[in-house]
């Protein structure tokens, strides 16, 4: 349903959301203030949710955030409409089949008819001439009915030619919505959508669920160091790591930057430590070479929080466990695993400022 606002009212959303961006200390950008024009005009269910419930767990609200939740719920549409074009244009090919097969149904029945028509001129008796010129004129006939039938033919077969490209088409378009470009990898869009079938199916199971999250160390420091080039390279390495290291059922994304999500099914949260624990020290193993030049860039290290989903919570509070579990190892000096039973003891210990919408 298309959404319409009065003059007053979108003046009302826009300085609301001015306001909030200010107090969040988020820079007023085209991208940040579609995030927050459109919470307050309620346009997006799943955004408002989204946002509600960071705002329930008084969540730490970052530029950061602000762009991820933009990327989250505003950058899909685009794949969105290209599929929705395809698929517009298969139904138009099929319609164009359906009118070829129709007109041929009707290109039948009045050959039926004029075969039987023939027939009974011919029982009626008939003389030589008139036979001839029966004949003829049916032999003309069923000419042009064998030429229809071989250009119905090609027409379908160009059609379903066409339907096959455009059904790639949707697969191809699928893949790159849910793809991050330069890994090669699952991106955050599709993190979100496989974590709730993982969840939903889990929830009917009874089987356990858990979340890992990852962010590489220091990254700014390398990438000032030996150029953003080769940190890409880094970025490669990392999710290829982690997708050998991982079961086919497990499903390793890009959460955006330099941070990685794991889907750990029927995981429970001693067994995602130890996995997250054993990526941990190969990943800290990996040497980072130039294959051509044998230059060494050294090795980085990532830090892991894990998380597992408790029954009947929202799947951002699932996340969010994670990212804190990640946050505490980091503080507890990087190249770690902290799990959410390890937050309370080490949350005690933490005392860095944070921004809150908790007073919104
Ligand atoms: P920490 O250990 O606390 O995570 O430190 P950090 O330096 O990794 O974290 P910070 O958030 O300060 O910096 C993240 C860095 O990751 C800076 C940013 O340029 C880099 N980064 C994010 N995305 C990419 C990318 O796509 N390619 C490259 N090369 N670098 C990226
Ligand atoms: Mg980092
Ligand atoms: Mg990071």
């Amino acid at each position: 349903m298309p959404y319409l606002e009065s003059v007053e009212q979108a003046d009302d959303f826009a300085q609301s959301a001015r306001d909030m961006m200010r107090k969040l200390g988020v820079p007023a950008n085209p991208t940040n203030f579609t995030v927050w024009y459109a919470y307050f005009a309620g346009m997006r269910a799943d955004l408002t949710e989204a946002i509600d419930t960071l705002i329930g767990e008084q969540a730490k609200f970052t530029a950061e955030r602000n762009e991820e939740l933009y990327a989250r719920y505003f950058t899909f549409d685009t794949h969105g409409m290209e599929i929705t074009a395809a698929t517009d244009q298969i139904q138009l090919t099929v319609s164009d089949v359906l009118e070829n097969l129709e007109d041929a149904q009707s290109d039948a029945s009045s050959y039926a008819d004029s075969l039987a028509a023939v027939s009974g001129q011919l029982s009626e008796g008939a003389n030589a001439a008139q036979v001839r010129s029966l004949v003829y004129g049916i032999l003309s006939e069923t000419h042009q009915m064998v030429q229809k039938g071989k250009l119905l033919e090609a027409r379908l077969e160009d059609s379903s030619g066409r339907i096959d490209g455009l059904k790639q088409q949707i697969v191809d378009i699928s893949r790159a919505a849910t793809t991050d470009a330069l890994t090669n990898i699952a991106n955050r869009t599709y993190f979100d959508l496989r974590l709730r079938e993982t969840v939903a199916s889990a929830q009917d199971t009874g089987h356990p669920v858990s979340v890992v999250l990852t962010d590489i160390d220091n990254f700014k420091h390398f990438n000032d160091k030996f150029g953003r080039r080769i940190g890409d390279e880094v970025l490669k390495i990392v999710a290829h790591t982690l997708e050998e290291g991982l079961k086919e059922r497990d499903t390793p994304a890009r959460f955006g930057g330099e941070e990685f999500a794991i889907i750990l099914p029927k995981t429970r949260l001693d067994d995602a430590i130890a996995t997250a624990d054993r990526l941990c020290r190969t990943l800290s193993k990996k040497r980072i070479v130039n294959r051509t030049s044998g230059e060494s860039f050294g090795s980085v290290t990532l830090s892991f929080g894990v998380a597992q989903y408790h029954p009947g919570e929202a799947l951002d509070t699932l996340v969010l466990r994670a990212e804190e579990a990640l946050l505490l190892a980091k503080r507890n000096g990087r190249n770690t695993v902290v799990s959410e039973d390890d937050l309370e003891s080490i949350a005690a210990n933490a005392n860095e400022p944070e921004t809150s919408i908790s007073t919104l």
